[in-house]
């Protein structure tokens, strides 16, 4: 049965030993190369018996002879990865229409059951590369995939980004998190610089939120992913790069360690609890009895605010709920209050302060009846779930 079917493919279509073994792929063991070698030895025994001229390997109408140049194109990724860090691969392939077309036609008309040549081709280089390059394919999630146009004799390189968990403080004011016209530098200038010079590719920064320009992230910093896209590296010592941010005296980070995008997705998508420092300032005077009304009216409370006024242009008007977990604070002098804010991601925590003329309420100035605005506002704390548990909300800092 194999060796008429091969013997009816053949004297249509001249194939190489490759695509003729792809024609009857999932039959026996061995490489498609071995497979049509075989039907082809046994076949041309027979034409022998009956007198005819072998079927030889010719130039092949399916593949052009690509098979036979495979260490070349197996040479041109070695080539394009010549300055890379990396353990795992795969191998890829981009054909023309027309030789899947060709293929498909030729199969079918003979009814055959192929593998198509991409995967065969894909298959033959990557086990070429694992011998050369000493490394692994891996298919579900290669640090580098080698994309070849057999026929262009091209090789394109896809690289998969390294991701670098962390967490931030903000030590001074006046600097947005990301690059902002009119500001030199910002939070995510800062933190990417040395990574994108360590890991040689294009650093990117992604914050789990963010705080206004003239407000400090303290205490435990607030979580934030570094994705070095098209990274020449794959390794680097992430405490030297901590080192370097540090030294920018603005920015310190630290937790550092490598991560996956899963766990960056994840992480970016949660709304997270934070904890803040807001210096209150009430021009008409502020007392303990004002304090103890804060404390008690806010701790536990819903607060339904509105899209603050300020950031109106920018977002749209909506409505949300939020809570305040806890409050404590201290009075500082005769105008100025300290509170520390436990609540829910989301909350404005001036508006809370000032009441918007109303949009938020309650507000600390609705609950003392006079009018308060928050002079100086410091995040001291951003929760993070890791690995199912809560994240630490250390003692430490609240009681700094
Ligand atoms: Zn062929």
């Amino acid at each position: 049965m194999i060796i008429e079917k091969a013997a009816e493919v053949l004297e249509k279509h001249k194939l190489c030993n490759h695509c003729l073994g792809r024609g009857f792929a999932k039959l026996g063991k061995g490489s498609n190369e071995e497979r049509g070698r075989a039907i082809r030895f046994v076949l041309n025994m027979e034409r022998a018996l009956e007198e005819k001229k072998p079927l030889k390997e010719e130039e092949c109408e399916i593949c052009g002879g690509i098979f036979d140049r495979l260490e070349d194109y197996a040479l041109l990724c070695i080539d394009k990865a010549k300055m890379l860090e990396f353990e795992t691969f795969l191998v890829g392939s981009s054909f023309p229409e027309e030789i899947l077309n060709r293929e498909k036609e030729i199969f079918e008309k003979f009814g055959l059951y192929w593998e198509p040549i991409n995967r065969e081709f894909n298959r033959e280089v990557g086990k070429i590369l694992e011998r050369k390059l000493n490394k692994k394919v891996n298919r579900k999630n290669p640090d580098v995939k080698f994309i070849i146009d057999p026929y262009k004799e091209k090789v394109r390189i896809e690289i998969k980004p390294v991701y670098v968990y962390g967490r931030y403080r903000k030590l001074v004011r006046g600097m947005p998190q990301t690059p902002l016209k009119g500001y030199g530098e910002s939070v995510a200038s800062i933190i990417c610089k040395p990574f994108g010079n360590a890991f040689k590719g294009k650093a990117v920064f992604h914050g789990a939120g963010r705080e206004d320009i003239d407000v400090r992230m303290l205490g435990n910093g607030r979580p934030f992913f570094v994705e070095i896209k098209r990274a020449k590296k794959r390794h680097a010592n992430l405490e030297k790069i901590a080192e370097e941010i540090g030294k920018s005296g603005k920015i310190e980070v630290f937790d550092l360690r490598f991560a996956t995008r899963e766990e960056m997705e994840r992480l970016l998508s949660e709304r997270h609890d934070k904890e803040y420092e807001a210096l209150v300032y009430v021009e008409e005077g502020v007392n303990g009895a004002d304090l103890r009304k804060i404390v008690q009216r806010l701790g536990g409370a819903e607060i339904v605010q509105k899209t603050p006024q300020r950031v109106l242009k920018r977002r749209s008007d909506l409505t949300r709920v939020r809570k305040v977990y806890k409050v404590s604070g201290k009075v500082i002098d005769g105008k100025h209050l300290k509170l520390r804010i436990f609540c829910e991601g989301g909350l404005y925590i001036k508006e809370l302060i000032s009441g918007d003329m109303g949009r938020t309420t309650p507000s600390v100035s609705e609950i003392i009846g006079k009018s308060a605005v928050c002079e100086a506002l410091d995040v001291v704390n951003v929760e993070v779930i890791e690995d199912g548990s809560k994240g630490t909300h250390t003692k430490e800092e609240n009681q700094r």
